[in-house]
């Protein structure tokens, strides 16, 4: 099927692209992608998303989002894309299904995945009590001790979620100073079951099965140490899911993709939003605000097309004529 915006990644960058780009007349579809609704609707409470006050889940917030395009003739595709061909025109882009589509613009909000801690243990106990998502798996450790490992907004604010459920939850952090914004570390020292390890990386996980501990190095004194534990939550930050686009979008060397302030990579008709390109903000607000701005350059890209196109058409009509 041919499309005139083909939109891949379904988080506020990809779905506020397909409101306005709906809005416009160009009837887009979403590639919806691993994650529906992006790395925000697992989170719990979104506490700074402008127009909710007393907060809102992040699911839901990113189901609003989806209906709000929808309403407006957005399209959605539930799909992995598995390549993309961006090199000829119009654009191709294959989806696990091996059907193929093609499209004269396409915005990239794929977004980003958390960063992993690469120790042993870490692959061989994925979902078995190691999890990147404390709002999906926080309730099966219900009066269990769990690790989170990060000094971040990300590892405190769900190290504080997972107090719901954890009978201790224990942060990790390879210095002795959070990251995270005062007002969460404030809440965080004020919470009788969160306890910190300063200056400590988690060197292994360990198990039988499942998760029954980790390996603990403190980077000042070199001493070891295993911590039982039942889950452990590393919130180290995040790369870029940009693994598609290499060799055909320019992208920096962590592999976060270059554009030049208005949304648009090196190939025209490409456009790239939210955590895909942001490396500093990284916020919901932030990636919505970018997805607003490609969608509105993908219009005036192909009102431009568009008019070469009857300006050649013209040509060469006139040319006929001669
Ligand atoms: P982040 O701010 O980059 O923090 C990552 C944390 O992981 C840091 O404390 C870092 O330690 C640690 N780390 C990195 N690599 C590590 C490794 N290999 N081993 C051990 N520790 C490691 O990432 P984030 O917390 O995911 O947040 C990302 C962005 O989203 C930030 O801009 C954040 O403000 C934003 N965010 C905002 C909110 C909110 O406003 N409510 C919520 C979540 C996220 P160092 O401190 O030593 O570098």
């Amino acid at each position: 099927m041919h499309y005139r915006v083909l939109i891949i990644g379904s988080g506020p960058a990809g779905l506020t692209a397909a409101l306005y780009a709906a809005r416009a007349n160009l009837n887009p579809v979403v590639i919806r992608g691993l994650q529906p609704g992006g790395l925000i609707a697992t989170t719990d409470e979104v506490e700074n998303y402008p127009g909710f006050p007393d907060a809102i889940n992040g699911f839901d917030l990113a189901d609003k989002m989806e209906k709000q395009a929808a309403r407006f003739g957005t399209t959605y595709i539930d799909g992995i894309v598995e390549a993309v061909e961006l090199r000829e025109r119009p654009f191709r882009v294959t989806l696990d299904s091996g059907e193929t589509h093609t499209a004269d613009v396409v915005i990239i909000a794929t977004g980003a995945s958390p960063r992993k801690l690469g120790v042993p243990g870490e692959n061989e106990f994925a979902n078995r009590g190691v999890s990147y998502c404390a709002v999906c798996d926080g309730f099966f450790f219900r009066d269990k001790r769990m690790v989170v490992v990060g000094g971040g907004n990300s590892a405190v604010e769900e190290g504080l979620f997972l107090t719901r459920f954890a009978s201790e939850v224990v942060v990790v952090h390879r210095r002795d100073q959070l990251r995270a914004d005062p007002i969460i570390q404030q809440r965080a020292f004020n919470n009788p079951k969160m306890r910190f390890i300063w200056d400590t990386v988690v060197t292994e996980i360990l198990g039988d099965g499942k998760v029954t501990g980790v390996r603990l190095r403190n980077l000042k004194t070199g001493a070891e140490e295993v911590l039982p534990t039942d889950a452990v939550f590393p919130y180290i930050g995040h790369i870029p899911n940009t693994g598609l686009f290499v060799g055909q979008v320019a992208m920096d060397e962590n592999g976060y993709i270059l554009t030049d302030g208005r949304t648009r990579t090196n190939i025209p008709g490409v456009f790239a939003a939210g955590d895909v390109v942001d490396h500093i903000y990284r916020q919901a607000i932030t990636a919505a605000a970018d997805g607003c701005k490609a969608a509105m350059e993908a219009s005036w890209y192909l009102d431009n097309l568009d008019a070469q196109a009857v300006g050649a058409e013209t040509a060469a009509e006139g040319l006929g004529q001669w």
